[in-house]
Formats: structure tokens, C-alpha cells, sequence
């Protein structure tokens, strides 16, 4: 029988715990109630164990102070940590969608660091608006007569509805009703805004006169949502842009399209089939079109719309605008990733999306091979081959379609496929690998400079 009361008692006090040198570190660093608080939460987790094993518990102040200081530098570390994607999906929603390179953040470093005239007009010495700095780049991009910047597209979607239709009834094709990452779905925003959805058609084809049928005197606005991760094929149609603009234009109501992956430019030059663009379908004549900054578009998470001043005005105008409003980072990396687009030469190197999906399959290859090639030399039960693969674009965007890539196979003599797999993303590294084939699978794509060197050192540690 052990000795509940002696154990309680052998428990080392506070102060002694304090005086030790590796804690004294830590009260040197932060706060000594902040210290003592995870003592006390140490210290109470024990007197808990004490009472409630049969065991004999090791109460030593060893022992303790390891807690104290694992437990210090978990809430110490930063949660938001950066990763080794090696999956191959270019945007992936989970790890941060589109990256931004380093020039970006000189500019945002210069912007934020500063004053600056977030909201003042140098010209006049005036109040400004800090929506202002990015609306004649969207507008000479898109060829929109206005345009209007806030923090996502879900909230662009939502100040639209908000602004343009309460009260009034909604047209969307029930092809179209679509769902984002399981919180976003186009009815329920609907719903939200205190509008009524109207659907039209079928799931797999709706006609224009389906919508015509659909129009009352109640209907505020037809609403096209682009199915941008998902694809009806097989006995399939909906009406094209025009058919659907001419008749909005005949019943006088407006013709909204929520594009979502915010295309800019043509990517069919890398293999990926046609995606409508901007500029096409502001052509078109919509009244207003939202998209995303950080799916295609390869910026910072932004929600964008563009289309007829009338509209954009009204949105300026409303008091939800304030709630999703943009803050100058967002604004000033923006601003830089949209001027990279006027310079369409150099714009598949410029924007890291663009390079990522730009890669020939012979670099991929050769980096495939480096990767393969290093891990073999480690001679420390590693064996890896270069397989032809497929990455994915990834956030919703080209749904089923896929790029040719080359993929590193990794097995180890001793340990198992998921074992590798959790030790590589709970490194330091935080490396992202897909198991298949009873191996971790490495797709050089998404993978950036040093990456190739952290991976290799990181199988070292785990194997060595
Ligand atoms: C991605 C997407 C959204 C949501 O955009 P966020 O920027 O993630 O808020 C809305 N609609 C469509 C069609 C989309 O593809």
C-alpha cells in the first residue's frame, strides 16, 4: 500500500521549484505569475495522479520542472506555423491557398511600418477612401466600370445580396447551388440576407425559359454561381451568358455571377482546359461579378467585385461594407500582385501560383530525381523512385482535372508507411505528405526552394 498523504507531502513547493536554474530562465523571460500559474497547473495535475492511481507517482522536482518547461515552450511556440507542402495541390485550402513572395512583403513591410494614405488624398490634403487604391487596376484589368475590394469572396457574395436584394426573391439554376468548404452554401447565404432563393431548372440542365418562367414581380436578381469544384457532365446545359444577360436586361432586373476562382488570365497554355475569365465575362454584361483574391488570382485572401458603377456604388454605400472592410496589408498586397498582371510576359514567373502550375514536366523530373537521388544516399534503410503522378490545382478550382507531375515513392525497411508520414508532418519541418502504394509520396511541385534539403535532413533525424 502507498502512502497517499506522504506522496502529497513529498511534492515539491513552489519556491524551491522557482529557484531551480532552468525555470529562473523562464521567470527571466516572462512574468513570474505567468510561470507560476503553469507550476500550479503542474503541480495540481500531479496531486490529481496521487489521488487517483494506486501506483506510486514520481513526484520528484526533476521530473516537474520537465513539465513545467514542456509545457512553457508549447504555449510559447506560435500555432501558425509555415509547412512543407508536398503534396502537389498548388492552392490547397488547408495550407494557406495562394502564396505571395518576398517583394510583396517588402512593399507591406514599407506600407505598414509607415504612416501612410490608407485614407487621404494627397492631391486634395482630403479624407480618402482606402477602397480607392486598387479600383482603377481592377478596372483596367477587368475592363469593369467600377470595382470594390473586401476581405473574402463569401463576404462579397453576402454585402451583394445584402445591398441589392432583401426582400426579394433570388434565381438560381439548381445546377448551381453550390457549397464552399462546408460553411458557404449559396441558399443558405441566400436565406441570410433575408432574400428568397428561387430555383430554377434541374439539376442537370436548366433552360433560359426556365428562368423567364421563374420571374415575377418579386424577383430582385438572377444569380449565377460559377461551379467551380464541382462539374456536371453527361446529359447537361445551362444557358450561356448572353442568354442569360439579354434576359435580365428584358425584365429590367440585375445579372449577378459569383465566378469564385477569379481567373485573369488564359491558363489553357498549361494543359488546363477553358475556365471563363474576368474580363470575358464582365463583357458579357453582368452587373456585378465576385471571385476570390487568393484562389487564381494568386494574391492575398481578398473578396473582389467588379461591374456597373450603379451597383458597386450602392455597395460602397452600405453599412456592412465597414464590418468586412480591408485592411491596408490586404490593400497593398493586392495592389502589387494585380500591377503583375499588366506586364503578361513575365506574369508566369512573377506570381508564385502562376510558377507553381507553370513547371515542365522535365523540371519536375529533375527535381524529382534530386530529391530521390538524396534520399537514397542517406543509406539508412530509405528507398526511394521517381513515379509519373498527378497534382491537383487545388481551392475549389479545375475540379477532376489534373497536371502530369513526378512524384518521390518513399518506403523504409522498419517503418511503416503512416508511421513515416505522421514523423514527417510533426518534425520541425511540418512536412505534408500523402501515404499511397504503402509509401509517403512527395510531389515536387508544390515543393520550394530549400525544401528538397529540409526533407532529406528531416528523414536523417528520423531514421538515423
Ligand atoms: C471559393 C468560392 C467562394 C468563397 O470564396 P472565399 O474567398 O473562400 O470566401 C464563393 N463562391 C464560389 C463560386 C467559390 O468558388
Amino acid at each position: 500500500m502507498i502512502d497517499m498523504k506522504e506522496q502529497l507531502r513529498e511534492l515539491p513547493k513552489m519556491t524551491h521549484i522557482l529557484e531551480r536554474d532552468s525555470i529562473k530562465k523562464w521567470t527571466n523571460r516572462l512574468s513570474q505569475l505567468y510561470v507560476k500559474k503553469h507550476i500550479n497547473y503542474v503541480l495540481e495535475a500531479m496531486r490529481d495522479k496521487i489521488l487517483n492511481t494506486e501506483e506510486p507517482v514520481d513526484t520528484s522536482v526533476n521530473i516537474i520542472e520537465k513539465k513545467v518547461i514542456q509545457l512553457l515552450e508549447t504555449k510559447t511556440t506560435p500555432s501558425l506555423c509555415k509547412v512543407i507542402n508536398a503534396t502537389g495541390t498548388a492552392l490547397h485550402t488547408n495550407l494557406g491557398r495562394a502564396l505571395l513572395d518576398e517583394k510583396i512583403f517588402e512593399e507591406m513591410k514599407n506600407i505598414s511600418t509607415r504612416y501612410n494614405n490608407l485614407e487621404y488624398q494627397l492631391d486634395y490634403g482630403q479624407r480618402g477612401s482606402r477602397y480607392s487604391h486598387v479600383e482603377n487596376i481592377l478596372t483596367d484589368i477587368t475592363g469593369a466600370e467600377a470595382a470594390l475590394v473586401v476581405n473574402n469572396n463569401a463576404a462579397a457574395v453576402m454585402l451583394l445580396l445584402t445591398a441589392t436584394v432583401p426582400g426579394s426573391e433570388v434565381l438560381v439554376s439548381r445546377g448551381e447551388l453550390v457549397e464552399i468548404g462546408g460553411s458557404f452554401r449559396i441558399p443558405d447565404v441566400i436565406e441570410s440576407v433575408g432574400a428568397t432563393l428561387k430555383e430554377v431548372g434541374a439539376t442537370n440542365k436548366t433552360h433560359i425559359r426556365d428562368y423567364e418562367e421563374a420571374i415575377t414581380e418579386a424577383t430582385g436578381a438572377l444569380l449565377r454561381v460559377h461551379t467551380s469544384n464541382y462539374r456536371i457532365v453527361g446529359f447537361s446545359q445551362t444557358p450561356d451568358d448572353n442568354e442569360i444577360i439579354s434576359l435580365a436586361r428584358r425584365y429590367n432586373i440585375p445579372a449577378f455571377n459569383d465566378l469564385g476562382s477569379g481567373l485573369l488570365i488564359d491558363l489553357q497554355s498549361l494543359g488546363l482546359p477553358y475556365e471563363p475569365i474576368i474580363s470575358e465575362v464582365i463583357k458579357a454584361g453582368y452587373d456585378v461579378v465576385s471571385f476570390s483574391g487568393d484562389k487564381l488570382l494568386g494574391g492575398p485572401q481578398a473578396g473582389i467585385l467588379v461591374g456597373k458603377r450603379k451597383y458597386i456604388d450602392k455597395l460602397k454605400k452600405h453599412p456592412l461594407l465597414r464590418a468586412l472592410r480591408v485592411d491596408k496589408l490586404t490593400i497593398s498586397a493586392l495592389e502589387s500582385v494585380l500591377s503583375r498582371y499588366l506586364q503578361p510576359d513575365t506574369v508566369f514567373k512573377s506570381i508564385p501560383l502562376l510558377k507553381i502550375l507553370n513547371q515542365s514536366e522535365e523540371i519536375l523530373k529533375e527535381k524529382a530525381k534530386l530529391l530521390s537521388r538524396e534520399i537514397n544516399n542517406l543509406n539508412i534503410g530509405y528507398h526511394a523512385k521517381v513515379v509519373q503522378g498527378y497534382s491537383q490545382v487545388g481551392g475549389g478550382a479545375y475540379p477532376g482535372v489534373t497536371l502530369s507531375t513526378s512524384v518521390v515513392e518513399v518506403k523504409h525497411d522498419h517503418y511503416s508507411d503512416y508511421e513515416l508520414e505522421r514523423w514527417l508532418r510533426l518534425s520541425e519541418g511540418h512536412i505534408i505528405t500523402r501515404v499511397s502504394n504503402e509509401c509517403v509520396q512527395f510531389d515536387v511541385r508544390t515543393l520550394l526552394k530549400g525544401d528538397i534539403q529540409t526533407i532529406v535532413n528531416v528523414l536523417y533525424e528520423i531514421a538515423k
